[in-house]
């Protein structure tokens, strides 16, 4: 099906794991030209998948210095510039943007290459927190002018549509009778999780897919980008802080600037661990990665009385478990003091069986916690849609979504994945994430906890984070 139809250029910066899967969907359901479309990247990973759908394809890493020299010249008003790249700077090419008159989305805040372990900033200015404020900074500036969305793929992005859908799932079941809001109407939405009592909103995530072969010493292995999740692994835990804590984590620390939403723990993400649960994995232990959606959420499902006091925010963080290979290389990368291993791999053909089981799981409300998301499988991702895996096709389908929501919005400036409507996001979506489902549970992180050893946990409150954090 043509979702819509773009007569203006698409420019798309990088053309990894990402890029190649989004292209099929792209020509698969927007009218364009193909010759309209060309692609800009740092190397010549992805050139046979670019000349077999006929795509213009320049190798050329965008810097600092060449920015302008090389995107003005592919780009006037009304065109699209799609980033799906690491290392550059997603704020310089919103401003850019902003400049051209050019639409654009990203999947992440990616600060220029280094930017994510630079040693002379400090941890809070390595924050997602602290890019996600430099790229909400722009919205004044960019009221009225062209759509700009900031970090909508899988997630960030889709499980921002997720916990919509969770929630409008939650009041019909409890009996709760709402009108949903449009995504516009942030305090709208606020106030129906305030009034469900959702405590805690994890992203929930269990990658299961297994190669034809292992893991060998020195390699780091993923299901998607090695450079993402290895960057964004070193930065600080971070997680949107919920008004029910009791209590700031010892090494928790407040930004002191912003929207004050979340907080940073002093240690990487990728070893911190937490407890959560997902329908087919049941209970694990996940890594709590920063994740823009982790602040996003937190921000827009605050409520504040008319002092401006946070009278009510749900904490939110995600809770990664990725394929099995990929959390032997993150043990393998903490043993070397993230130094990175040598050698990468990006898996993609070898990959035998497996699915990614991604979705939200919100806590504390009265049915105690709901899982919702999608469990799609390696077969039923390449029958699909070629060059992608289980895991990119979650986040190519949410790239196509947000590309076609922007051209059919072309005027609302910068825009976070909370801020789009859900059902359209979701009805482009739902065909490429194999079973969408929604299940409660009675699963709580205090579930078995203390049989073999005493634990210090607060059973007055099973939602709290420090419960939830694996000690
Ligand atoms: P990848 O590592 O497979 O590919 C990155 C691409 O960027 C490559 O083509 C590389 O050549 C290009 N690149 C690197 N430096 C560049 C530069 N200076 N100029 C131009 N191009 C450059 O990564 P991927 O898996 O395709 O992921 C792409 C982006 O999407 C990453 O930022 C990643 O964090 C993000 N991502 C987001 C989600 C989500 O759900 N929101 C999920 C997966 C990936």
């Amino acid at each position: 099906m043509i979702h819509t139809s773009f007569s203006g250029r698409l420019v798309m910066l990088g053309f990894g794991s990402i890029g190649q899967g989004v292209l099929p969907l792209l020509l698969r359901h927007i009218a364009i030209p193909r010759e309209n479309i060309s692609i800009v990247t740092a190397e010549a990973r992805g050139q046979e998948v670019a000349a077999e759908y006929g795509i213009g394809f320049t190798v050329e890493a965008v810097t600092r210095d060449n920015l302008r020299d090389v995107l003005i010249p592919r780009l006037r008003r009304g065109d699209f510039l799609l980033n799906l790249s690491v290392d550059v700077s997603s704020v310089e090419l919103m401003k850019l943007c902003q400049e051209l008159d050019v639409l654009y989305l990203d999947t992440v805040v990616e600060p220029w290459a280094g930017g994510y372990t630079d040693p002379a900033l400090t941890p809070s200015q390595r924050s997602n927190y602290a890019m996600r404020e430099e790229a909400i900074a722009l919205r004044e500036a960019a009221k009225g002018g062209p759509t700009s969305i900031t970090a909508h793929g899988a997630n960030p992005g889709l499980v921002s549509h997720f916990v919509k859908q969770a929630l409008l799932d939650i009041a019909r079941d409890t009996g709760t009778i709402i009108a949903p809001p449009p995504a516009s109407d942030r305090a709208g939405w606020a106030s129906i999780a305030q009034s469900l009592g959702v405590k805690v909103i994890h992203i929930a995530e269990r990658d299961t897919q297994v190669a034809d072969r292992p893991k060998k010493p020195g390699e780091f292995v993923n299901t998607w980008s090695v450079d993402g999740f290895v960057g964004e692994g070193c930065q600080p835990a971070e997680l949107g802080w919920g008004t029910h804590e009791k209590a700031l984590p010892p090494d928790g620390h407040r930004h002191g600037f912003g929207c004050d939403a979340a907080i940073y723990l002093m240690r990487p993400g990728a070893s911190t661990r937490v407890r959560t649960w997902t329908p087919l994995e049941g209970p694990f232990h996940g890594f709590l990665i920063t994740h823009n959606e982790s602040i996003s959420l937190a921000d827009y499902y605050t409520v504040r009385d008319a002092a401006g006091n946070a009278v009510y925010r749900p904490t939110a963080h995600y809770a990664y478990h990725p394929c099995d290979d990929a959390v032997l290389s993150v043990h393998e990368l903490a043993g070397k003091n993230w130094q990175m291993q040598p050698e990468k791999r990006l898996m993609t053909d070898e990959i035998v069986r497996g699915m990614d089981e991604l979705g939200v799981l919100l806590m504390g409300h009265a049915k105690g916690a709901y899982w919702y998301g999608s469990r799609l499988t390696i077969e039923e991702a390449r029958k699909l849609v070629p060059h992608n895996n289980a895991t990119s096709l979650q986040v190519t389908v949410a790239v196509l979504a947000g590309v076609v929501w922007a051209i059919e919005n072309p005027r609302r400036g910068v825009v976070e994945s909370d801020e789009i409507d859900h059902d359209r996001a979701l009805e482009i979506c739902r065909p490429y994430l194999g079973e969408v489902v929604g299940v409660y549970s009675d699963w709580t992180p205090l579930q078995d906890r203390g049989a073999l050893f005493p634990e210090d946990v607060d059973a007055s409150d099973p939602w709290q984070f420090k419960n939830i954090r694996v000690g």
